[in-house]
C-alpha cells in the first residue's frame, strides 16, 4: 500500500541584511532532521522590531536571498513578504504562504533569540495552529522553549557559527573582509552595490 504524505516545507523566515551561513547552515540542518522537501526562505518587508532607517531595501535584500541559496535545490525565495505592504508578521507570513500550499505541512526555522521573543509576536496564540516550530541553538543566545506548547515546539542542537548580520555590516562599513562569513556571491553583490558602507 502506498500513502502520499504532505509534503513537509520548511520557511525560514529573517531580515537577511545580508543572508549569512548561519542562516544557510540552519535550514540545511533543519531540513535533515525533519525530513523536509523544501525550505522556503522569506526576506522580511520592513520588520516591525527594527528600525526602518537602518534596513536595506528589500530588493538588495531579496537579491542577495535568491544568489545565496541558488545552488541548493532544496532552497527558495519567497517574495510575500517584501511585496505585502506594512510591517511584516509571522502570523501573515504563515497564513500566505498555506493559502498558497494549502496541501504542504510547515516548519517554521527561528534562532535561540527570535524564539525567546515569540510570545511578543502579534497574534501568536494562532501560529500553532499554522506551523510547527523548530528553535535552533545560536552562539550567545540560551536555547529555550519554556512557556512554548511541547507538541508543536522543537529544539535543535546545529553546528555553531558566532555569525549575525549586524556584525557583517558593521565589518564591511570598517572595511574588513565578510569572505566565508556570507557566500562568494554576496560578497561581491555587497560591494558591487557598495552595501553597508556610511560614506556611500
Ligand atoms: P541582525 O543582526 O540584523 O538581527 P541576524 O544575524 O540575527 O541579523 P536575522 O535575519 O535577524 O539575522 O535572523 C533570521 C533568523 O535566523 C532568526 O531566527 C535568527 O535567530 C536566525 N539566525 C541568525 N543567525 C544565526 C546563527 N548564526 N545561528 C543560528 N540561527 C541564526
Ligand atoms: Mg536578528
Amino acid at each position: 500500500m502506498t500513502s502520499i504524505r504532505a509534503p513537509r516545507i520548511g520557511v525560514m523566515g529573517g531580515t537577511f541584511d545580508p543572508i549569512h551561513h548561519g542562516h544557510l547552515v540552519a535550514a540545511s540542518e533543519v531540513a535533515q532532521s525533519f525530513d523536509l522537501d523544501e525550505v522556503i526562505f522569506v526576506p522580511t518587508g520592513m520588520p516591525w522590531q527594527k528600525d526602518k532607517e537602518k534596513v536595506t531595501a528589500g530588493e538588495h535584500r531579496y537579491l542577495m536571498t535568491v544568489i545565496a541559496t541558488a545552488s541548493n535545490p532544496q532552497f527558495t525565495v519567497s517574495r510575500v513578504d517584501i511585496d505585502r505592504a506594512g510591517p511584516t508578521y509571522t502570523i501573515d507570513t504563515l497564513r500566505d504562504l498555506k493559502s498558497t500550499r494549502p496541501d504542504a505541512e510547515l516548519f517554521f526555522i527561528t534562532g535561540a533569540d527570535a524564539i525567546a521573543q515569540i510570545l511578543g509576536w502579534r497574534d501568536h496564540d494562532d501560529l500553532w495552529d499554522l506551523a510547527h516550530f523548530v528553535a535552533v541553538s545560536r552562539p550567545g543566545h540560551v536555547l529555550s522553549t519554556e512557556g512554548l506548547p511541547e507538541d508543536v515546539v522543537s529544539r535543535l542542537e546545529i553546528p555553531a557559527l558566532a555569525i549575525s548580520s549586524t556584525d557583517c555590516r558593521e565589518r564591511v562599513n570598517r572595511g574588513h573582509p565578510v569572505w566565508y562569513l556570507v557566500p562568494d556571491g554576496v560578497v561581491q553583490y555587497i560591494a558591487k552595490h557598495h552595501l553597508y558602507r556610511s560614506e556611500a
